[in-house]
């Protein structure tokens, strides 16, 4: 079956019981064992959950890899990957990531002494360097959040495990309907399911995806020892979520092209980030590696802070707010919402400045995201 034909059918057929095609909320936190630890596959709700089993099943399938498990959070996700990881461990991550993933990498190198590096793994010498010596976990986002910055995956997983590391790659901005990092040679996909895959702006998860059993088994011992489980409501409605991911990509990125080719070259513009555009600096890496750009478009406006305030107030159809992902067109000012917490010297450095914002564009009418744009930067 075709990729979109899974998103709809893979381990989703009606349920055998009712002939229901949604699979069942199950409201149940414990369940009857016939004689003690006889149980019929579940046990208890923090261990596994019929509705939570549904979509790990979907998520594997639809990222490649043999084994998925779901999180309360993208973060749960993170906190519960980092957990396989140990004082001595060397941890290189990408120097471009989500604020949130930077400030727990971060609080784990200083409360655990986990040794982490963040670097520009985009650049294959940087890459190259950093892992000619052994490490026990590398972590990357293609495209990087905000500057949309790609990773070579192939290259890289070959190099993590020339050094004795695994490959964990967040694949929340591309999503497997654009790109599939295990098929790439990845270890680990996460997910923040609050994004693309949950889709409309209404449920906040995470996921983690395995490459092979073994891991999947480490990890859903890990998933249980910490806890960080979803809800199986939140199940229910990230799968609802996951089905229509196909069509919501393709308008996701037709309306992305649309508002980045806009901004380009508009006096008012010193940069447009996006993997689609020829100009993206990795814009051939980009058509290697995905099958599609995404439907986030960063960009510097002129005038610094006061610019994107002024950008910002001239906007009707974005909303100013945290978030991406969702049906409904969004703007964030990553500097002071974001990537507040990280340094802003080490912000600046890699290019999130003042004058940077992140579009999120939804499924709208492309033409009325356009104008929003260009009457915006009318403002500035
Ligand atoms: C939002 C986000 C996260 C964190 O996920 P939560 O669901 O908010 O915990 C991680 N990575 C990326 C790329 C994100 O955009």
């Amino acid at each position: 079956m075709r990729f979109d034909t899974r998103l709809i059918h893979e381990a989703q057929s009606p349920d055998p019981l009712t002939g229901a095609v949604n699979p069942p909320v199950y409201l149940s936190s414990t369940f009857r064992q016939s004689a003690p630890n006889r149980a019929k596959g579940f046990v208890y709700g923090r261990t596994g959950n019929p509705t939570r089993a549904v979509l790990e099943a979907v998520l594997a399938g639809i990222e490649s890899g043999r084994a998925g498990l779901a999180f309360s959070s993208g973060l749960g996700a993170l906190t519960t990957l980092l957990e396989a990881f140990g004082s001595k461990s060397r941890i290189v991550a990408m120097d471009d990531l989500y604020g949130g993933s930077w400030r727990l990498l971060d609080h784990h190198r200083r409360q655990f002494g986990l040794r982490t590096e963040f670097l520009d793994l985009g650049e294959a010498s940087v890459a190259t360097k950093a892992l000619s010596e052994p490490a026990d976990l590398v972590y990357v986002e293609s495209p990087t959040n905000p500057l949309l910055k790609l990773v070579d995956l192939r290259a890289l997983a070959r190099r993590a495990h020339d050094a004795g590391a695994l490959l964990a790659v967040d694949n929340t901005f591309a999503t497997p309907a654009h790109q599939r990092p295990i098929e790439l040679g990845a270890d680990i996909v996460l997910h923040s399911t609050t994004k693309y895959l949950g889709g409309h702006s209404d449920v906040i998860g995470g996921a983690l995806v395995l490459k092979n059993r073994a891991l999947g088994r480490r990890y859903a011992w890990l998933q249980n020892a910490v806890g960080a489980v979803p809800s199986p409501f939140d199940c229910y409605l990230t799968l609802r979520g996951i089905r229509t991911l196909g069509v919501r990509m393709r308008a996701h990125e037709a309306a992305a092209r649309a508002v980045a080719r806009e901004l380009e070259g508009h006096r008012k513009v010193l940069k447009v980030h996006y993997p689609g555009l020829s100009s993206h600096p990795q814009h051939a890496l980009a058509r290697r590696q995905m099958s599609g750009f995404g439907g986030i478009v960063s960009v510097e406006v002129r005038g610094g802070l006061g610019g994107a305030k002024r950008f910002l107030r001239g906007l009707r159809v974005f909303t100013l707010a945290e978030s991406l992902g969702g049906v409904e067109s969004l703007v964030d000012h990553p500097a002071s919402m974001t990537h507040a917490s990280v340094p802003r010297e080490q912000r600046e450095a890699h290019g999130v400045t003042d004058g940077l914002l992140r579009l999120s564009c939804g499924i709208e009418d492309p033409a009325d995201l356009v104008e929003d744009v260009r009457s915006a930067l009318g403002r500035i």
